[in-house]
């Protein structure tokens, strides 16, 4: 029978579906107590003192855009190895995106291009945690805090990886995160965002809600970004999980980086020494751009589905028409983009499927 070994499958079952049936029976389904007791929970895991879950990782970010009250003009800065959403909210917000490029080593923020893209105009800086990957945040913090200049995490991929034996959720004003179904927990759909000031946390929790202080009282335009108690049932289990998750991840990531580490034309993933913890969201190896293609095609011929995420923003249609970019504008980007591949990793994943996995790159390669 043909292999058939998906890129990422999410730690999902019994416990959940049991837990659902009974929130379902309560008759209680929309945004109440679970919900609450879920941002409890991941306060605990993180060590936030607060926490605000939304209906999806991009919610998120265009929340805490209003947060800073970015509006026309207002020039943001967004790395451009990086999922869409962090782009696109600073494009609804009629805001100036301004791309940065990537370091090559980690594929986060590059310090050096980030000073270059600091002007006068610049109004707040997001970063990205891209692969799970923490940014170097003591090194950007002191930069933006001499600046004056306020940044947040785009840290949906994130969760449970470690910047200096810290979890991720604490090293900036703000961090969001992602509970979409390939993320190392998840409600289906969902999201989250830690922080440690009061005031942040008080705002979000109106701009969740319509902007209202009290029923039909609507201070400040917000929205619907409201999760369900059914999403914060299936979280709250997942967050029980989350632990056996990442040690299963890690040893996966282990298993690979020894296997593959002698492969002639195939790097592995590197790890700065302020990562104490990677959650691996994803397995990143890089190829000669010449093969890349046809070594995705020989796994997935074999049954073993492969990524390549992202493609930079500044490369999508959308992004191009309206800024005119050329591909070799954010060079690290680009060059980065053409070598990765995404390799399965998720909790479940089978040592004999790892191998087989190892054992068809191996073949590839001779
Ligand atoms: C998944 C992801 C998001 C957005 O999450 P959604 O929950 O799908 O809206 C944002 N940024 C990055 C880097 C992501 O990987």
């Amino acid at each position: 029978m043909k292999k058939n070994i998906p890129v990422a499958s999410p730690d999902i079952g019994s416990k959940e579906a049991i837990k659902v049936f009974n929130t379902v029976k309560s008759g209680w389904i929309s945004m109440g107590s679970i919900v609450r007791q879920f941002e409890k929970n991941i306060c605990k895991f993180t060590g936030a003192k607060y926490a605000v879950a939304m209906n999806n990782g991009t919610s998120t970010l265009d929340a805490l855009l209003t947060i800073f009250n970015i509006k026309n003009n207002d020039e943001v800065i967004v790395p451009s190895m990086n999922y869409i959403s962090s782009a696109n909210v600073v494009m609804y917000k009629k805001a100036k995106l301004k791309l940065c490029d990537v370091s090559y080593k980690t594929l986060n923020v590059d310090y050096n291009e980030l000073i270059k893209k600091i002007s006068k105009k610049t109004k707040l800086i997001i970063v990205t945690d891209l692969k799970g990957l923490p940014v170097d945040y003591d090194k950007i913090s002191k930069l933006c805090k001499l600046k004056k200049i306020p940044i947040i995490s785009d840290s949906a991929e994130s969760f449970g990886s470690e910047y200096k034996k810290k979890k991720i959720g604490t090293q900036l004003l703000a961090h969001s995160f992602s509970l979409f179904a390939n993320k190392n927990i998840t409600t289906g759909e969902g999201g989250l965002i830690t922080t440690n000031n009061n005031k942040i946390y008080k705002k979000l929790l109106i701009i969740r809600n319509q902007g209202q202080t009290k029923r039909y009282n609507h201070v400040m335009l917000g929205n619907n970004y409201r999760m369900t108690d059914v999403q914060a049932t299936i979280g709250i289990e997942q967050l029980k999980k989350i632990n056996l998750i990442l040690k299963n991840k890690n040893k996966i990531a282990s298993y690979y980086s020894s296997k593959l580490i002698n492969i002639k034309g195939l790097k592995i993933p590197e790890l700065p020494e302020y990562v104490t913890q990677h959650g691996w969201y994803n397995y990143t190896i890089r190829v000669d751009p010449k093969i890349r293609d046809k070594l995705i095609k020989h796994l997935s011929k074999n049954g073993i589905e492969t990524r390549v995420s992202f493609p930079p923003v500044h490369i999508q249609p959308y992004y191009k028409k309206i800024f005119k970019f050329k591909k070799n504008q954010f060079p690290t980007s680009f060059k980065s983009y053409r070598e990765i591949i995404d390799l399965p990793i998720w909790s479940n994943l089978k040592r004999k499927d790892l191998d087989y996995i190892i054992l068809k790159i191996k073949s590839f390669f001779k």
